[in-house]
């Protein structure tokens, strides 16, 4: 059983996603194993992001990402990491295909609904990142 590290991003918790996001996950088969309403600090916001740092649209990021409560999320299952990238979509919503969280759900890059770890070290270490050891 792998584990991934998730979050609902604030324009979605905004726009009153959440129920529908967690419907998607629930219905995929994985499983929710931690869930929390809470902030993203700056410390957090930069660790996550630091692959993305010398991006013109980092500060952005930071800010979208810091604007207000996220739904911070480990989620477990088989090949997690990879089926709920393909459950989220592609990063840009315009090329993410129908169906997919994104291509349903998010209109443009810099506000992309949800966050889904990328590899199964990343995963980890984003876990300790949110939750702590
Ligand atoms: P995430 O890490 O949010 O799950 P991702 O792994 O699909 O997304 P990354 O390359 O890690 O994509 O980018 C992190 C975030 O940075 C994206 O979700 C998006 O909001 C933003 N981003 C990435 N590329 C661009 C871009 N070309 N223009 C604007 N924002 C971007
Ligand atoms: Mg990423």
């Amino acid at each position: 059983i792998e584990r991934t590290y998730s979050m609902i991003k604030p324009d979605a918790v905004r726009d009153h996603k959440v129920g529908e996001i967690i419907s998607r996950i629930e219905r995929s088969g994985l499983r929710i194993e931690r869930m929390e309403l809470a902030e993203v600090t700056a410390e957090q916001a930069a660790a996550n992001y630091h692959h993305l740092a010398d991006k013109p649209f980092y500060e952005n990021l930071i800010a979208f990402i810091t604007s207000g409560p996220v739904v911070k999320m480990v989620i477990s299952g088989s090949s997690a990491v990879a089926k709920m990238r393909s459950l989220m979509g592609a990063t840009d919503p315009l090329e993410a295909s129908p169906g997919t969280i994104r291509g349903d759900m998010a209109l443009d890059v810099n506000s992309n609904v949800i966050h889904g770890s990328d590899s199964p070290e990343n995963a980890e270490r984003e876990i300790k990142l949110f939750f702590g050891a």
